[in-house]
């Protein structure tokens, strides 16, 4: 398999150099050239299979010669062996809905289920090909204890994690700095998310430090994490479909920078039997008024109870539109034109019409929010997380529809209590964490403070 940049701007390479390059050398994303289509009879065969399994099957094509396969069934079992579900990511009857249980993973949300095999792939690689890794991120909470756990303890990568200090929710703060690992710098910068970005971009910005320092982003854009995304998609249906491989379901999906549902899409693209797609929005509904109107135009942001969904501008938009538009990088690069000089981009009528076969959305306020858990919760005695409960909302009416469950209800008691009344017993993983050991760096909110401390950890630890 080979892929290919959203802009047209790289040329065609292989699994193992999309999976170390991330974001496009030409600011594009990658895309799989060509998609594999399944028949009903492959459907039957892998509607039976366990996750790890049904892993291997769907990642090989995408995979190819990159890795062989014996190695990928490997690098598979070992990133889902952190998991507490012997099912990984099983689906439970909830009233008359279906839940796909994401969050079984070392940081109660869905991102690991990704982020643990692209610890491993990067590992892999690099022990293969050689070279060194230092991913350097800034995080408001759950990307950057997900991706801590991905790669601690890894060889030849370090990671740099900037939260802004006292800002992040206790619980996210310990889930970070008690990884006490010697690849595993958390740095509590003494100023905003913002700040943290700023400062992230700056470096990266700075060509020669990155080169030097084989800088590597967190990666929110890197194809692998779709690739794996997808493989619970397949898992879901296999386990209502229940063996008829004509059978047809929708799934509602909680979304912020659109990498889920964008899996789902791909999905559905390959075979997958799937009716709708429903896009769960909270008040950041950038995306949800895209289904509506055909206009793409950021706003605010707006801080509201599912934080992880607080995004104006949806990273992964660019490769649904490269699909939408007929995989031709020409036209994305006209519209994304569009966007950079007036702040918007809007689709003819005719791909509108195709924006809304493809997807239905539905964006809920936080009120809305604190009700599905509770009408949720008395009827079924079953606690959402406030992310979660947008995509029940979504799907309410819906008949076979499996709602993406994304975080455990224990990561946002503040609020699961504001609903409730009380807060959801934590998961094992969530357990003791005040009382654990931390380590983490605190700086002034700096570029040349932050460069310094790069440069000063790295050179302690090759010593
Ligand atoms: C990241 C996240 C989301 C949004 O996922 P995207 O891939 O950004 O659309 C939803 N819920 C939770 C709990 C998350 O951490």
């Amino acid at each position: 398999m080979r892929y290919v940049s959203t802009r047209g701007g790289v040329a065609p390479i292989g699994f193992a150099e999309a999976v170390m390059m991330g974001l496009g050398t030409d600011g594009g994303l990658l895309v799989p050239a060509s998609l594999p289509r399944l028949d009903a009879a492959t459907l039957k065969a892998w509607s039976r299979l366990r996750f790890q399994d049904l892993a291997l099957e769907v990642m090989s094509p995408f995979v190819g010669e990159a890795i062989p396969r014996d190695h990928l069934a490997a690098l598979i079992e070992r990133s889902y062996a952190s998991f507490t579900h012997p099912e990984v990511t099983p689906v439970i009857r909830l009233g008359d809905q279906w839940l796909l249980e994401l969050f079984h993973g070392p940081t109660a949300a869905f991102k690991d289920v990704a982020l643990q095999l692209l610890g491993n792939l990067f590992e892999f690689l690099l022990e293969r090909d050689g070279g060194r890794l230092n991913i350097v991120g800034a995080t408001s909470g759950d990307t950057g204890s997900a991706a801590i756990a991905g790669v601690r303890g890894k060889s030849r990568i370090h990671i740099f994690i900037l939260h802004p200090e006292g800002r992040v929710s206790p619980i996210q703060e310990r889930q970070m700095t008690t990884v006490l690992d010697a690849n595993v710098h958390n740095i509590a910068i003494l100023g905003t998310f913002d700040d943290g970005q700023r400062i992230v971009k700056q470096l990266f910005g700075d060509l020669e430090f990155k080169r030097e320092l084989s800088l590597g982003a967190v990666n929110s854009i890197n194809w692998a994490r779709i690739l794996a995304q997808m493989v619970y998609y397949f898992y879901a249906w296999g386990r209502v479909a229940a063996g008829d491989p004509h059978r047809r379901v929708s799934f509602a999906v909680p979304t912020g920078n659109f990498g889920d549902v964008f899996a789902g899409y791909l999905a559905k693209r390959m075979g997958l039997p799937v009716d709708r797609l429903v896009i769960a929005t909270n008040r950041n509904d950038i995306l949800s008024r895209f289904v509506h109107t055909g206009r793409y135009a950021a706003g605010e942001v707006y801080p509201t109870l599912s934080p992880a969904m607080d995004i104006q501008i949806a990273s992964n938009f660019e490769r649904y539109l490269y699909f939408l538009l007929g995989e031709d990088p020409a036209a994305v690069r006209g519209l994304l034109d569009d966007m950079a000089r007036t702040g918007s981009l809007a689709v003819d009528a005719g791909h509108q019409a195709q924006v809304r076969a493809d997807f239905d959305a539905l964006a809920a306020s936080d009120a809305e929010t604190l009700d599905q858990i509770r009408a949720t919760f008395a009827q079924s005695q079953y606690i959402l997380d406030p992310h979660t409960a947008i995509g029940v909302r979504a799907a309410q009416g819906q008949a076979d529809t499996i709602c993406l469950a994304t975080a455990h209800p224990a990561k946002f008691g503040e609020a699961v209590t504001q609903a409730i009344g009380r807060e959801a017993p934590p998961p094992p993983s969530l357990q003791g964490l005040l009382e654990k050991e931390t380590r983490c760096a605190r700086l002034e909110a700096s570029a040349d403070a932050i460069r310094a401390h790069i440069r000063a950890t790295l050179a302690a630890a090759s010593q």
